[in-house]
């Protein structure tokens, strides 16, 4: 043992050194240190400091990994060491091994690869339900199949409604299913296909349960869809659903999200970001906080019904919630807004190509008017509020501008990280002003599933520039990755394999040259997802000091054929030192 390799490990002993033990590329910074006499100056200091006192013996070692560290330097390193839930060391597998003590878990990972654990910054649940699930059908006879099993087993007149984790796109006929299609199945029960968060599907017993027909007026913000021959064809969008009340859904409860976050945590979240949910909901996780029986770390945006800034006042006082309350277990992020609809409703400039029956008019839903829109978020920036606003045309994308811009007037908000939720189509000319309000981008994969319809709605050359994440990255944003589950599915290494491959499920690659690279992909998934919720310092890497958070992965995710990004299974999921999740 050289002198040199001697005094990196004493340091690494040390637990907190960052400025020796720091990189996981132990190799390099040594090499560096001996060149440079600053370098050997702290470690002589580190050890004279650390003679004193034995250090603690780790809680766990991590050792013979392949670990992308994802600190600044994208080093590799072999093995970790954790205490108190926090990686105290990084560095070779021979460096961390004195560290453990007789009490010490020691896991061996065999070579697999370790990555920072990942993250979803806009993930509304897991998916799944009481409803008819959907989502596994890859056609429409599956799908109709699936209804008719349910109607069997349904009493006369009840209401039949889905599960909203599906998409058209999956199907191989690459279209919904419409009213006749669900009556073929359902003459008399009332069917509600909930698709997303933006759609409802009825067939004819459930139109006329609502008395909707074709004199029913269209709401403002919604829409109700006719088929070519001018009939309704059953399908209700964004402010259209309240035309339904559906069946009240059993209470959400602490089981339940306990379940939903071990599901995450197999498939390799640590944390996750509720883009919007309920008070209720977030009681139940503190609940679970106390109780410290939380898997995942959660942000989560609140999301409070008010048209106004008087009103959106009123309502956070009302929530005795402050803006950002909370620890490193669960943290309150900011306010969720929203200005148009999603796939099928995402407001233009220019029209879609789909025409709906509108006759080439129809250029998306505007779900929330200007003046109410810039209401409201002045008032939160009053009130030291982070907005995060759901926009997902460059229609939309223009009024939310206009509303920061004017926040922006009344009392900066550049570095408080105000959020554009989805951003599938940004203008050129909207980058700069992105930019000059320092926005964070939170993007999610909805071309992955439904590439396709995206192209049928807004034409080819919308459809391949959706969710640009090279134009975002390369015009200096942080970006921060998801899936907007239940919406899409939750996988994370989907969304890397998507964000790398701009491949879909059905409709192969859209959009290559908005592809980026590997290393890009996974700061978006881990350290850019720290930003996005001010907490890089303590997350999103592996590196001495921050929370021991980490995901063990079969393959390199940097070197292996790209197919298998998307086919791997996670080994082994950690949050703060804890293994969450093994599979078996
Ligand atoms: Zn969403």
């Amino acid at each position: 043992m050289s002198a040199g390799r001697r005094a990196a490990a004493a340091a690494l002993r040390a637990g907190a050194s960052p400025a020796v033990a720091r990189t996981g590329h132990v190799r390099e910074r040594r090499r560096k240190a001996l060149r440079c006499g600053v370098g050997i100056f702290a470690i002589v200091a580190v050890v004279a400091v650390l003679s004193a006192q034995a250090p603690a013996p780790a809680d766990v070692i991590v050792v013979n990994g392949h670990i992308i560290t994802v600190d600044g330097q994208f080093s590799i390193a072999e093995a970790v060491a954790i205490r108190d839930g926090k990686f105290t060391a990084v560095g070779t597998t021979r460096d961390v091994r004195p560290l453990a003590g007789p009490s010490t878990k020691v896991i061996d990972v065999k070579g697999q690869t370790v990555i920072p654990g990942l993250a979803d910054g806009h993930l509304h649940d897991a998916g799944g339900g009481p409803g008819v699930d959907l989502s596994r059908t890859r056609s429409l006879a599956d799908l109709l199949a699936a209804v008719a099993a349910r109607v069997k087993e349904t009493p006369p007149g009840e209401v039949i409604v889905s599960n909203s984790d599906w998409h058209e796109a999956q199907l191989k006929e690459h279209r919904l299913p419409y009213r006749a299609d669900l009556d073929t199945v359902s003459p008399a029960h009332p069917v509600v296909l909930v698709r997303g968060g933006h759609e409802y599907i009825l067939n004819s017993a459930a139109l006329r349960k609502w008395n909707i027909n074709k004199d029913t007026p269209p709401l403002p913000g919604g829409r109700i869809t006719r088929g070519v021959d001018g009939e309704l064809n059953g399908e209700l969008i964004d402010r259209a659903k309240s035309l339904v009340q559906l069946p009240p859904q059993s209470r959400l409860t602490v089981e339940e999200l306990a379940a939903q976050h071990r599901t995450l945590n197999a498939a390799g979240l640590t944390s996750i970001r509720y883009p919007g949910a309920s008070v209720e909901q977030y009681r139940l996780l503190q609940e679970m906080a106390r109780r410290g029986s939380l898997t995942i770390r959660v942000n989560q945006l609140l999301r409070l019904p008010a048209d106004s800034g008087e009103r959106m006042r009123a309502a956070i006082e009302a929530t005795g919630i402050g803006p950002d309350d909370g620890d490193a277990w669960l943290r309150i992020g900011g306010m969720k807004l929203g200005v148009d609809g999603g796939f099928e409703g995402g407001w233009m400039r220019e029209p879609y190509e789909e025409p709906w029956g509108e006759h080439g008019t129809f250029r998306g839903v505007n779900t929330m008017k200007a003046d109410a829109y810039t209401s409201v978020v002045r008032e939160l920036n009053r009130l030291g509020w982070r907005a995060a606003t759901h926009a997902v045309g460059d229609a939309a994308i223009d009024e939310v501008l206009a509303g920061y811009e004017a926040a922006n007037a009344d009392r900066s908000i550049v570095g408080k990280r105000w959020v554009l939720e989805h951003g599938f189509i940004p203008q050129v000319d909207q980058f700069p002003r992105m930019k000059a309000l320092d926005l964070v981008i939170s993007a999610q994969n909805h071309l992955y599933l439904a590439g396709p319809s995206l192209v049928s709605y807004w034409g080819a050359k919308r459809a391949a520039w959706t969710t640009p994440m090279r134009a975002y990255l390369d015009r200096g944003f942080t970006v921060a990755g998801g899936t907007d589950s239940a919406v899409v599915p939750y996988p994370p290494l989907w969304t890397l394999y998507h964000f790398v491959t701009r491949d879909t499920i059905s409709g192969g690659v859209l959009g290559a040259d908005q592809k980026i690279t590997r290393p890009e992909a996974l700061r978006v998934a881990t350290i850019n997802n720290a930003y996005l919720t001010f907490e890089e310092r303590s997350k999103g890497s592996i590196e001495p000091g921050k929370l021991a958070d980490l995901v063990v992965l079969p393959e390199d995710l940097l070197t292996c054929p790209v197919k298998d990004i998307e086919r791997m299974r996670v080994s082994m999921t950690m949050v703060g030192g804890r293994v969450v999740y093994e599979r078996p």
